[in-house]
């Protein structure tokens, strides 16, 4: 098997729209296989590269991003395998749904600390592990600060009341942070 050929790659990798570089261990292959139209024809294309059978049940059409996993022996040890994918909205939506899938991507290979270190260097002071459960509500965390990264307004991101009060955490972490200031610059100068 020639995980370079199927389009893996280990080491340090860059992780589409988070847009960061992750260094991942030398048993985790991930592949950004960019934009793809048909899921399900990806997907058991993916599963026959891996000897799987095909899904038995369909990923529905509505359905604009996915964070795939496989495992495989590499005749030395097991190995993850993760992909990631996603269908051509616009180009804000793109980097939102493609950084939702690289914090999946993230998590499946125990690698949430980019996830809050980028939050950090960014100046978000907000710990989506802590704040929530579900880890669709921390993988749209993922999706805002790609969009914020490449220089987009947040705000612009909507997709009904769902994301609405991870925009607000989101948003409100930074507020905080930037009247702290504010207030400590007040009490020095008092
Ligand atoms: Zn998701």
């Amino acid at each position: 098997m020639n995980l370079k050929k199927l389009g893996y790659s280990t080491g340090k990798v860059l992780f589409p729209g988070l847009n960061v570089k992750v260094k991942l261990d030398n048993n985790q292959y991930f592949s950004n296989d960019g934009v793809v139209e048909d899921f399900n024809a990806h997907v058991n294309k993916l599963d026959s590269a891996f000897g799987r059978d095909s899904l038995t049940e369909k990923i529905p059409d509505s359905k604009i991003g996915l964070r795939y996993e496989n495992h495989a022996f590499n005749g030395v040890q097991f190995i993850k395998l993760v992909n990631v994918f996603w269908k051509k909205r616009d180009p804000v939506q793109d980097i939102f749904v493609s950084g939702h899938e690289s914090t999946h991507a993230l998590m499946s290979f125990g690698k949430e600390n980019y996830l809050l270190n980028e939050l950090k260097k960014y100046n978000f002071t907000f710990n989506p592990f802590e704040s929530y459960s579900d880890e669709d509500d921390i993988a749209d965390v993922g999706g805002f600060l790609g969009v914020h990264k490449a220089g987009y307004d947040i705000v612009r991101i909507c997709r009904g009341d769902d994301l609405d009060f991870i925009k607000e955490d989101i948003l409100n972490s930074k507020k905080a942070r930037n009247s702290f200031h504010f207030f400590k610059f007040n009490y020095n100068h008092s």
